[in-house]
């Protein structure tokens, strides 16, 4: 299998990042000859037992061992940051999406902000689906005690026109529990999700209602399609923040599923200023297209990461290669 480091800038600080790194592995013998393309892009302060499954979910692709999708699109949402009424605004109608995920209890801004944008998406989603359903999200990153959640939650539930789930509340598996029985609207499971084990845990303590799952840290498509059976709660399927070919990945998944009741969290190529891809998996009509990912080999040679950083990448897969040949 061939590998390729690339480097790509972001077009706004994410998750403390201004660029995003990673290795397009390819497999020239894939597909009967016409060769296939997986993303490995652990992040660079993950050790490499962690960066281990999301080898796995690289391989599986560049194999092109997916399962056959059960649809050709799959609806996802428009997310926006902690920014005023208007710019959120018009996030949302720039998006076209159906669904809205909105970032909220940002550390050094006062509550009514959140309901001043929860409102403002609000009639931003119904200005521009006239009679049609549309549905808003909060995500708290974590951010609230229990005594937080419960005071805050009936208060945006209003200023958004109802809520279709509000995504980690507060940190631990247990706080979302009691958040979940103490109130009505339903609470989704995101970084309490990061290892293959994880989703196990918030299903045995009735924690969540909606499963945020993200191929590259679950180990691939399969592994992912087994968890969902497994824990029998609707899965959102969301980005890792990576280039076109690792969203396929997730692409992949939310089209096998069978039940995809949600939108997914997979429109996040925009927040690159390069793709390595013919064309890049955006949204038209607020759903991302189901197809494998088409490398661009002339893209893939410009984003080429520089000398010690390829370096870097390479020693690190062959020490995580090791890792997951000694697991398995
Ligand atoms: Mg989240």
């Amino acid at each position: 299998m061939q590998a390729h480091v690339w480097s790509i800038p972001l077009t706004t600080r994410f998750r403390g990042l201004t660029v995003r790194e990673g290795v397009l592995l390819h497999d020239p013998d894939a597909h009967d000859g016409a060769g296939g393309w997986g993303e490995w892009s652990p992040f660079t302060e993950y050790d490499d037992a962690v960066a281990a499954p999301w080898l796995a979910c690289a391989r599986e692709a560049a194999a092109g061992e997916w399962p056959t999708p059960l649809r050709e699109r799959v609806p996802v949402n428009v997310t926006v940051p902690a920014v005023g009424p208007e710019e959120a605004h018009a996030i949302v109608l720039r998006g076209g999406c159906r669904t809205a995920k909105v970032k909220v209890a940002e550390r050094g801004q006062a509550e009514g902000e959140d309901e001043a944008r929860l409102e403002a998406v609000r009639a931003a989603l119904t200005a521009l689906h006239p009679g049609e359903e549309t549905r808003v999200r909060i995500d708290v990153n974590g951010g609230w005690d229990v005594d937080t959640a419960l005071r805050r939650l009936p208060v945006l539930d209003r200023a958004a026109g109802g809520l279709e789930y509000v995504e980690q509340p507060c940190a631990s598996v247990e706080e979302l529990a009691e958040v979940r029985r103490r109130q009505h609207v339903p609470v989704a499971a995101d970084e309490s999700i990061r290892r293959a084990a994880d989703p196990y845990r918030v299903r045995d303590l009735e924690a969540a209602d909606v499963a945020v799952l993200k191929v590259q840290p679950l180990g691939g498509v399969a592994a992912c399609l087994r968890i969902a059976e497994d824990i029998g709660l609707p899965v959102v399927v969301s980005s890792a923040l990576e280039s076109s070919v690792g969203i396929a990945a997730g692409v992949a998944l939310a089209a096998a599923l069978p039940e995809l009741p949600h939108a997914c969290g997979l429109a996040t190529v925009q927040l690159f200023t390069g793709d390595p891809v013919t064309t890049s998996l955006l949204p038209v009509d607020g759903a991302l297209p189901v197809r494998r990912p088409q490398v661009d080999a002339a893209a893939l040679t410009r984003l080429a990461a520089p000398p010690d950083r390829a370096d870097w990448w390479a020693a690190r897969l062959a020490r995580t290669a090791a890792v997951l040949e000694r697991s398995s």
